[in-house]
C-alpha cells in the first residue's frame, strides 16, 4: 500500500488518441480503428468519449477494443471530436471506474480526459484536494488532473491557463488528450517521458501515442508534441503553448525495447531500426558460436534479425506464439503465470532439434517466461541454448507508467548474471550494455529515461515500500 493507494497502481500502461473533425469523418469509427492499432499499449480496458456540440457522450468497459465496442455503440457515439484510451494495469486496480476516458462536469461544461503515464506526486496532491473537500470516485491519476484543471479554471482566464497551472503542480509522466466543450487539447510532460504525436487526416488534426495509429486511420504524420507543450485544436486550427523547460528530454527507452510497435516512429527514431541496431550491437558485444538465431516472439524477433545480420548466423523461427492469449503478466499468481506461458508459446521441434541456438529476447523481468522458453527448447532437442538480451539487466522499478514490478521481483536485481543463467538453465547469458542500448534509437531528437537499468531517475520518486514517499516541498498551491 502507498498512502491508501495500491503500490501496484504504479504499473500502468496506456495508449491515447484524439481527433477534431473538419471533414466528414465518423470520429467514433476513426477512434475505434486507432485504438485497435494501439491495443498493444493496454489490453484491460478501452473507452472513448465524443463531443456532440458541447455534450460529451462516452462508452468504456473492461476488455479488448473489439469486445468493448460494437456497431450499435459506435453508431450512437456521434460528434465533432473524440478521444480514446486503452489501458493495462496489474491486479487490484483493474476496475471499471479506473477505465478511461474519465468524464466530469465542471463550471464551464464537460471535460473528458485520457492519460498515458504516471504521476509520482498524485497521492500527495489527492490528499491536499481531499483536505479541501474534493471527493474522488477512482484511484486514477486522471481524476487528480481533472480536479486540478477544474479548480484552477476558477482563477484562470482560459482552460489553457488552468492547464498550465495544473502542469506546475503535477510531477511524473503524462501524455494527455482532453476534450473540452469546444476544443481537443493534447499535452506532454516537460521531460516527454511518454510519446505523443500529431497527424493530419484531410483537414482534421489527430493526436496519438504512436505513429502506427496515424497509419491505421490514414493520417499523415506532422510532428511529435514537444516535451512540456500544450497543443490546442479548435475551429481556429492548431495552436501551441510551449514550456520554457530547458532540461534535456527523457523519452522512456523501454518504448523502443519492448513497448511501442516496431512500425512506429517516436521523437524522430524508428522503433524497428532501434531494435535491429540493438540486435547488431548485441552480436558485437556478445558473439557466440551457434547454428541458428531465433527470437522470443514477438518482442525479441526484430533484435534477433539484427543479431543474425551482424553475426552471419542464419535466422529462423523456433517458437510460435498463440496470438489469442493475453499477456502472461495478467495472471495474478506465479502458478497461473507459468500456465499462461505454456499456452502462449510452442517450440518448432523440427527447426531446432540438434542445433546450437542463440535466442534473443528484449528483456528479462521476473525470469518466468525466459526459464520456460529455455526449458522448452532443450526438451525439444536443442543442443545448446545461448540467451542474449537486447537490453541491460533490469534492476529498478518504473514509476512512469511501464509495468515493471518492485525490485524484489526483478530477477536481475536480486541475482548476479551467473545466477540468472543458472536459474533459466541457459548455456550462456549476456545482456546488451547500457551505452550500446542508448545508441540504438538512431536519429532520435531526445534524451532518454533508462532508470529501470541504471536507477538514475529523472526526478525524485517514491521510495519503494515506503509510506512516506513524497518530497513535500512542492505542495499544490490550492
Ligand atoms: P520473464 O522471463 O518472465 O521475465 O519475461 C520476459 C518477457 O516479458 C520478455 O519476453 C519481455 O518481452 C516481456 N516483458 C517485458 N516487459 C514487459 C511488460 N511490461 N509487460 C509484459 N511483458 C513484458
Amino acid at each position: 500500500m502507498w498512502n491508501g493507494i495500491r503500490w501496484d497502481k504504479l504499473r500502468e500502461e496506456c495508449g491515447v488518441f484524439g481527433i477534431f473533425n473538419k471533414d466528414d469523418h465518423d470520429v467514433a469509427r476513426m477512434t475505434y480503428y486507432a485504438l485497435y492499432a494501439l491495443q498493444h499499449r493496454g489490453q484491460e480496458s478501452a473507452g472513448m468519449a465524443v463531443n456532440d456540440n458541447g455534450t460529451i457522450l462516452y462508452h468504456k468497459d473492461m476488455g479488448l477494443v473489439p469486445d468493448v465496442f460494437n456497431e450499435i455503440i459506435l453508431n450512437h457515439l456521434k460528434g465533432k471530436m473524440a478521444i480514446g484510451h486503452v489501458r493495462y494495469s496489474t491486479t487490484g486496480d483493474n476496475t471499471r471506474e479506473n477505465s478511461q476516458p474519465m468524464v466530469i462536469k465542471y463550471r464551464n461544461g464537460q471535460l473528458a480526459l485520457g492519460h498515458n503515464g504516471n504521476l509520482v506526486n498524485a497521492s500527495e496532491l489527492r490528499e491536499k484536494l481531499e483536505e479541501a473537500g474534493a471527493i474522488f470516485q477512482s484511484t486514477n491519476d486522471s481524476e487528480v488532473i481533472l480536479n486540478l484543471i477544474s479548480r484552477y479554471s476558477l482563477i484562470s482566464e482560459s482552460i489553457e491557463e488552468a492547464i498550465q497551472k495544473m502542469m506546475q503542480d503535477v510531477r511524473g509522466s503524462y501524455s494527455i488528450v482532453l476534450l473540452t466543450p469546444d476544443k481537443l487539447i493534447g499535452m506532454r510532460d516537460p521531460l516527454g517521458i511518454r510519446p505523443l504525436c500529431i497527424g493530419l487526416l484531410g483537414n482534421s488534426y489527430v493526436l496519438a501515442s504512436e505513429s502506427c495509429a496515424l497509419d491505421a486511420v490514414g493520417a499523415k504524420f506532422i510532428r511529435d508534441v514537444d516535451p512540456g507543450e500544450i497543443v490546442i485544436i479548435s475551429d481556429d486550427g492548431l495552436n501551441s503553448i510551449r514550456s520554457d523547460v530547458k532540461e534535456e528530454s527523457r523519452l522512456c527507452i523501454f518504448e523502443f525495447i519492448y513497448f511501442a510497435r516496431p512500425d512506429s516512429f517516436l521523437d524522430g527514431a524508428s522503433v524497428y531500426q532501434a531494435r535491429i541496431e540493438a540486435g547488431r550491437r548485441l552480436a558485437m558485444e556478445h558473439p557466440v558460436e551457434s547454428d541458428l538465431v531465433i527470437g522470443a516472439p514477438d518482442s525479441g524477433i526484430t533484435a534477433a534479425i539484427g543479431y543474425s545480420m551482424e553475426s552471419g548466423i542464419p535466422y529462423g523461427q523456433g517458437l510460435i506464439k498463440n496470438r489469442y492469449v493475453g499477456r502472461t503478466f495478467i495472471q495474478p499468481t506465479q502458478a497461473q503465470r507459468e500456465t499462461g506461458v505454456r499456452i502462449k508459446l510452442n517450440v518448432m521441434k523440427n527447426a531446432i532439434e540438434g542445433k546450437r541456438l542463440v535466442i534473443i529476447d528484449d528483456s528479462i523481468v521476473r525470469g518466468t517466461t525466459t526459464k520456460r522458453i529455455v526449458q522448452a527448447l532443450k526438451e525439444a532437442g536443442a543442443k545448446e541454448v545461448h540467451m542474449r538480451v537486447s537490453s541491460p539487466p533490469m534492476k529498478y522499478p518504473c514509476y512512469f507508467g511501464v509495468d515493471i514490478p518492485s525490485s524484489k521481483q526483478l530477477v536481475a536485481s536480486i541475482s548476479s548474471v551467473e545466477e540468472v543463467r543458472k536459474l533459466i538453465g541457459a548455456d550462456s547469458l549476456a545482456y546488451l550494455s547500457l551505452e550500446g542500448l542508448l545508441s540504438t534509437p538512431v536519429g532520435a531528437r531526445c534524451g532518454f529515461c533508462s532508470a529501470c537499468f541504471s536507477g538514475e531517475y529523472p526526478m525524485e520518486v517514491p521510495r519503494e515500500g515506503s509510506k512516506n514517499l513524497m518530497d513535500r516541498k512542492r505542495q499544490a498551491k490550492i
